[in-house]
């Protein structure tokens, strides 16, 4: 078993990002900038924005976090879109989900300005990903699809079956994997929570990617010999004996999946750190165009 390092994977991936942002400095252009909206205080999606203003000043992006409480309307937030969207300086932005109940979430989505959307979630974004057009790809997958053709995982004619039908993960994940393409070329399976007997279609997979929110819910006995498994899910489980009072669980049993896999990705520092340099990758397209 080898382990897919998201972690030493994405520090090589900022290493050039570096570089190119210098060379843009350098010839006169401005650096990147990313601004990212957080609505409300949940923890996770507060650790995950730090994470990316974090990224940004590593490699020399400029960043600009916009905090708003819980309380805020979807009319005020319509208006934050409105601004980032008119506002030249900035190149790219995220608006960073789950967002509170009362905001329409597809709303917000389709307000951002295509051109500006380096989560690359808005509908004409993920029709030209799924047309094989030039767009900015959702990070998660993108970040996925970096890391196997990283470790130079062979995709072609490979049964890949994806457990979760997500928007941000799953669905999109599925295109990537199928396209005309390298990573691609998959015989993809996409299952969800309505999949009748999941075990014996997982245990069919030559490539897996778990992205359901579950903790340690692929077990052993649910995968093949010599599965490569990408684990996508981060979920928070109480545990007194951190600091932090918790710890991070993958939708993967670790102990007893990787005892079968070929590759396997941890949790943490797999997809996550593959993700935020995703993003970090759409915005410096985005400055360039
Ligand atoms: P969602 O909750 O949006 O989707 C979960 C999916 O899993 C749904 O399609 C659901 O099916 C499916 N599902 C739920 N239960 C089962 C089951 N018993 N059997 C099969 N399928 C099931 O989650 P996300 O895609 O947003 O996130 C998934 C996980 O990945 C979470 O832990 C999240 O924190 C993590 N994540 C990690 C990222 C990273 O950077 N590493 C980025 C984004 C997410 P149905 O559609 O039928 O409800």
């Amino acid at each position: 078993m080898e382990l897919l390092d998201g972690k030493a994977t994405s520090l090589k991936i900022k290493d050039q990002l570096r570089d190119e942002v210098s060379q843009l400095v350098q010839s006169g252009h401005r650096s990147p900038h990313l601004a990212a909206v957080l609505v409300g205080d949940d923890g996770a999606s507060l650790t995950y924005v730090g994470a990316k203003v974090k990224a940004c000043e590593e490699i020399g992006f400029v960043s600009t976090l916009i905090q708003r409480p819980a309380s805020t309307t979807e009319d005020e937030l319509l208006q934050i879109v409105k601004e980032l969207n008119e506002n030249q300086d900035i190149h790219g932005y995220i608006v960073q989900l789950p967002l509170p109940k009362h905001i329409n979430e597809q709303k917000i989505l389709l307000a951002i300005d295509p051109k500006k959307d380096v989560d690359g979630f808005h509908p004409e974004n993920v029709g030209r990903m799924a047309l094989n057009l030039p767009t900015y790809l959702p990070a998660t997958p993108y970040g996925i699809i970096q890391l196997l053709e990283f470790y130079n995982i062979p995709t072609e004619g490979k049964h890949c079956v994806v457990v979760g039908r997500s928007n941000i993960v799953g669905l999109p994940v599925s295109i990537l994997l199928q396209r005309n393409s390298y990573p691609g070329n998959c015989t993809v399976t996409i299952t969800h929570s309505r999949t009748k007997d999941l075990a014996s279609i997982t245990r069919q997979a030559d490539i897996l990617v778990a992205a359901i929110g579950k903790p340690e819910f692929i077990t052993g006995d649910m995968v093949k010999d010599g599965v490569v498994v990408v684990d996508v899910g981060i979920t928070r489980i109480k545990d007194d004996s951190k600091k932090s009072g918790f710890r991070l669980a993958g939708d993967v049993h670790f102990e007893s999946v990787s005892a079968k896999s070929s590759y396997i990705t941890p949790v943490p520092g797999g997809v996550g750190p593959m993700t935020i340099v995703s993003l970090m990758k759409n915005t410096l397209l985005a400055a360039k165009s």
